[in-house]
Formats: structure tokens, sequence, C-alpha cells
């Protein structure tokens, strides 16, 4: 039976939606690139535990997840690939405070951070806003590390519950063990995840909030990206794609942004293709030129993708 296949039973028999023809003009932030043939939607985080098991549990192989698509290409064309979409799952609820006064905030896998700040806001705690504005996901957070301003998700994950990619299992690990790492985290699929924030009025979370906004808006593009294209290296990738002369230069749609040399802005029309080439041309200049190997951040989601 083929994955496709598989995850379409499980489907069926974990009472999962099935959403056909996603584009990635919709569904990723780069908005170039093609289209997933058929998604799985879970609506919370229970049913999504279930339904990844039983895809897996009968030998199948995991779904690819896919959140806010803030890191995420589409592959041109059509992607038969089975995809797990956690857009459905986007509860959030305040679960206790800890006894140093951390609040405790559960978010389903799906959560986006404007999702999360809103009860942080409601619950006088606060420590996600140096996410703030970037339509990413609790789930691709943990899977990822995501960081900006000296933070990053490991500071504030109490625990998460990850379903294991080979066997299916569902189980809950503390913050401690998942084993972050500079852009790495979680290696599972996260269906929930618990935060432990820190107690913070509405005025000093919005204030923050502001000033990473504010920074963001003078030094990142305001045009479609997926973020940054290439990790940290021993010397920051913007600056070293910088000083080789790069910014400005473009493939088709997809252009070296002029104001954050990291960034690969989708000018219109901007195809998967076009990113990865680019991104090819600029690690192969960067290599020649002084000798780094710089190592990509983004994920394409093709067919030959393994979860
Ligand atoms: C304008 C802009 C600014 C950004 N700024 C930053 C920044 O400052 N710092 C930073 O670190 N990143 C930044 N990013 C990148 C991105 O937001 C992060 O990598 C984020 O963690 C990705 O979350 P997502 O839900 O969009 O993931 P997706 O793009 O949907 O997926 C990314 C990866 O995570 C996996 N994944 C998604 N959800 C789950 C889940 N529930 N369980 C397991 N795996 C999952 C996917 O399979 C894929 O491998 C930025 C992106 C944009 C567009």
């Amino acid at each position: 039976m083929s994955a496709a296949e598989n995850c379409l039973k499980a489907a069926r028999r974990t009472g999962t939606d099935i959403m056909h023809d996603l584009p990635a003009a919709r569904f990723t932030t780069y908005r170039g690139g093609g289209r997933v043939k058929c998604a799985f939607a879970p609506t919370d985080a229970e049913r999504a535990a279930e339904f990844f098991s039983e895809c897996v549990a009968t030998g199948g192989e995991a779904p690819f997840v896919l959140g806010g698509g803030s890191k995420t290409v589409i592959a041109d064309g059509e992607v038969s690939r089975p995809v797990l979409y956690t857009g459905r799952m986007r509860a959030v609820r305040c679960v206790g405070v800890r006894e140093d006064g951390r609040v405790l905030v559960r978010a389903e896998g799906g959560a986006r951070v404007s999702d999360i700040l809103a009860v942080c806001a409601d619950r006088g705690c606060g420590g996600a806003e140096f996410m703030c504005g970037v339509p990413a996901t609790a789930g691709g957070m943990v899977r990822m590390n995501a960081g900006a301003f000296g933070e990053e998700t490991a500071d504030i994950v109490e625990e998460a519950e990850v379903s294991d990619p080979l066997t299916g299992e569902s189980r809950r690990i503390r913050g401690e063990d998942i084993g972050f790492a500079y852009r790495r985290g979680a290696e599972g699929f996260v269906t929930a995840v618990t935060f432990a924030f820190i107690p913070m009025s509405a005025e000093e979370s919005a204030a923050r909030r502001e000033s990473f906004l504010a920074y963001r808006r003078a030094h990142q593009p305001s045009k479609p990206s997926c973020g940054s294209m290439f990790k940290r290296s021993v010397l920051p990738a913007w600056a070293l794609i910088e000083d080789a002369g790069l910014k400005g230069v473009r493939l088709g749609g997809a252009e070296i942004s002029r104001l954050h040399a990291n960034f690969v802005v989708n000018t219109g029309g901007g195809s998967a293709a076009d990113l990865t080439g680019l991104a090819e041309f600029v690690g192969m200049r960067v290599r020649e030129l002084f000798g780094i190997a710089l190592e990509k951040e983004f994920k394409i989601l093709a067919d030959d993708l393994p979860f």
C-alpha cells in the first residue's frame, strides 16, 4: 500500500479531515512553488497523535508535517507525498503556575505565535515576543528551535508532546531532555507544547513586541520569503553573502534581498527552483571565496523528502 493510501485509511479510521490541492501561495510565506495534492488536517492534538500513529504503525511512512509554512518551500508542480497540516489544531490555554511563578501555557502544535501571545497578554506573562510578527507555529518553533534577539524557543519550553516518526508512539519530553541546539529541536511530530512563561505585565510584553517588530521592519524585507536562507556559520551568513557582493542577485522571480543578504525574497512569480537555484549559487560562491560551507535552513516539501 502506498504512503498516501495508508494515510487515507488512517484518516478514515480516526475521523481526520482531508484537504485537497494546497497551493504554496496560501500555505507558505515564500508563496512560490507548487501545490500539495492532499493533506490531512486533525482538529486537535490528541486526534493528531492518533492519526500519526495509525499512519506509522501500519508500516507506512510518516507524513510530512506542515505548520505555518514560514520555513518551508513546496517543490514546483504537484507534490503527492502525504502531508499533515497542523493549521486546524490551534488551541492555547493556561494550565497552571510553576513553583517559581512561571506561567504554564499549553499550545497545540498548530497554534500561531499570535495565538500564544494573545493568551500571554491575558494571563500577565511573556517570553515569546522574539517571534512576534512571524507566522510560525508552536510545533514549528520547537522542531526548529526558532530564535532571535539572543532568545530561543529552548528557553521557554517546559515540555513537548512528541510522536515518534518511526514507531508512532507519543510521549511527553521535558524541555531539558529535547536536545535543543542551534536551530535544532524535537525529532518528531510535536502535537503540543507546554511553555513556561515569565510573569510580565501586558505593557512590558507590548513594549518588547514593539521593539522587536521595529527592528524587523528596519532590517528584514517585507516581501514574501522563508526567513533566513542559511544557518549561522563561523560568521553570520548575511555578512558572508554581503561580502561576496551578492545582494540583489536574481534568479527568475527570486532575489537576494538588498536589505538582508540572508533572505531570498519572492519578487513575484518566484518558483521553488528559483529559490533553491539561488541558494545553491550563493553556497557555491561563498565556498569559493571564503572556503566556508553554508548549511541551508529552509525545508523543501517534495515527494522524496523524508520526515
Ligand atoms: C519573515 C520571517 C522571519 C523569520 N524570523 C525568524 C527568526 O527570527 N528566527 C527563527 O528561528 N526563524 C525565523 N523564521 C523562520 C520560521 O518562522 C521558523 O523556522 C519557525 O520555527 C517555522 O515554523 P513553521 O510553523 O512556520 O514551520 P514550517 O515552515 O511549517 O515547517 C518547518 C519545519 O518544521 C517542521 N514542523 C512544522 N510543524 C511541526 C510540528 N508540529 N511538529 C514537528 N515538526 C514540525 C516541518 O516539517 C519542517 O521541517 C522567519 C521566517 C519568516 C518568513
